[in-house]
């Protein structure tokens, strides 16, 4: 189980934030943005709805740029560390992808499945039994689902 509200921040401790609700899910993405903004294979991508997170200690901040999909996203960071907190849609899609590897306690967190698969490292290994896209799903639904299956919250 997790507690509410899951706590994290960023590496060097500056940046320090809360969710208040439960996530809508959790999946690992294997884009290639994803994979530049780490530095690694993929992200374990947590899906936080916008008003639910909230900065505690730090300003953010702010990085735009255009994603595979093509359309225009933002990253929050810490200045000092450059450790990547959530991304999110410009405009504004009410939703944030939210690193889960920044979080406090990252015991609870298992991923439904992957994203952009087509972009995975051929080493990777997907979550068993997972559910699995090429690129984005065109519909989040069963992933939103599997993830509630999970009863975490
Ligand atoms: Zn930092
Ligand atoms: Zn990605």
């Amino acid at each position: 189980m997790a507690q509410l509200p899951l706590v994290g921040g960023c590496m060097c401790g500056l940046l320090r934030y809360e969710v208040g609700t439960a996530p809508l899910m959790i999946y690992n993405c294997h884009c290639t943005n994803c994979q530049k903004i780490g530095g690694a294979a993929f992200n374990t991508s947590m899906i936080v709805t916008e008003a639910s997170l909230r900065f505690t200690q730090g300003e953010p901040a702010l990085v735009e740029w255009v994603a595979d999909s093509g359309s225009t996203r933002c990253g929050l960071f810490c200045g000092a560390c450059g450790s990547r907190i959530v991304n999110g849609g410009k405009p504004s899609t009410g939703v944030f992808s939210l690193r889960a590897g920044t979080l406090d306690d990252t015991s609870w967190v298992q991923p439904v499945g992957d994203t952009y698969t087509r972009s995975a490292q051929p080493w990777v290994h997907f979550v068993d039994g997972g559910l699995q896209a090429e690129t984005l799903p065109p519909d989040f639904s069963p992933f939103v689902a599997a993830f509630r299956a999970q009863g975490r919250f």
